[in-house]
């Protein structure tokens, strides 16, 4: 019998790939609420809903995310329950991507934001102030 000179010290699980078009909660993030404190919120946000972070185009290629989060004619298309759209101006080559979602959420400063004209929900206003406010009412509502 042979016997191995390896000897395994630890092993460990490899984290799951994330499918955002599986997801059935998705918190997107766009340039509007893309500043590290802001996205550290999403997670929470998304976190505390059960969902998964997903971006746009511009986020990926600033390489803050990797491109299996990115929604859009270019990227995935999503279909979740819920989505939340943080700080994203809803242009024509996102919304293709997201705009068949059962509910959404949308949160940006400017009025004539595009989103606008495919959200269920319209949250005029900074994503900064926001949001803190919305994870305490989740947090407070459990
Ligand atoms: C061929 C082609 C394919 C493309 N494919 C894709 C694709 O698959 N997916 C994709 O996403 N894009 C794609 N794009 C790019 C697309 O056209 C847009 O440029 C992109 O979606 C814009 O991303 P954004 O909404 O994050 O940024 P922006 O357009 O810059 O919007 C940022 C938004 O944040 C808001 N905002 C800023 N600060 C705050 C604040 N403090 N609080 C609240 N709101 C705030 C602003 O009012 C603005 O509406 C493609 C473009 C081309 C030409």
């Amino acid at each position: 019998m042979l016997e191995s000179a390896i000897e395994v010290i630890e092993t460990k699980k490899k984290p799951k790939d994330v499918d955002i078009a599986e997801a059935e909660v998705v918190v997107a993030v766009g340039r509007g609420a893309s500043s590290e404190a802001l996205r550290a919120l999403a997670a929470e946000l998304a976190e505390l809903l059960g969902g998964v972070l997903a971006c746009t185009r511009p986020m990926v290629e600033a390489n803050i995310f990797d491109s299996k989060h990115q929604i859009g004619l270019s990227g995935r298309t999503v279909k979740p329950k819920l989505i939340f759209c943080l700080g994203i101006s809803g242009a024509v080559q996102f919304a293709a991507g997201m705009r068949s979602s059962d509910c959404i959420v949308a949160i940006n400063s400017d009025p004539a934001a595009p989103i606008f004209d495919v959200a269920h929900y319209c949250v005029r206003g900074d994503v900064g102030e926001i949001l803190p406010r919305l994870i305490q009412k989740i947090k407070e509502g459990r």
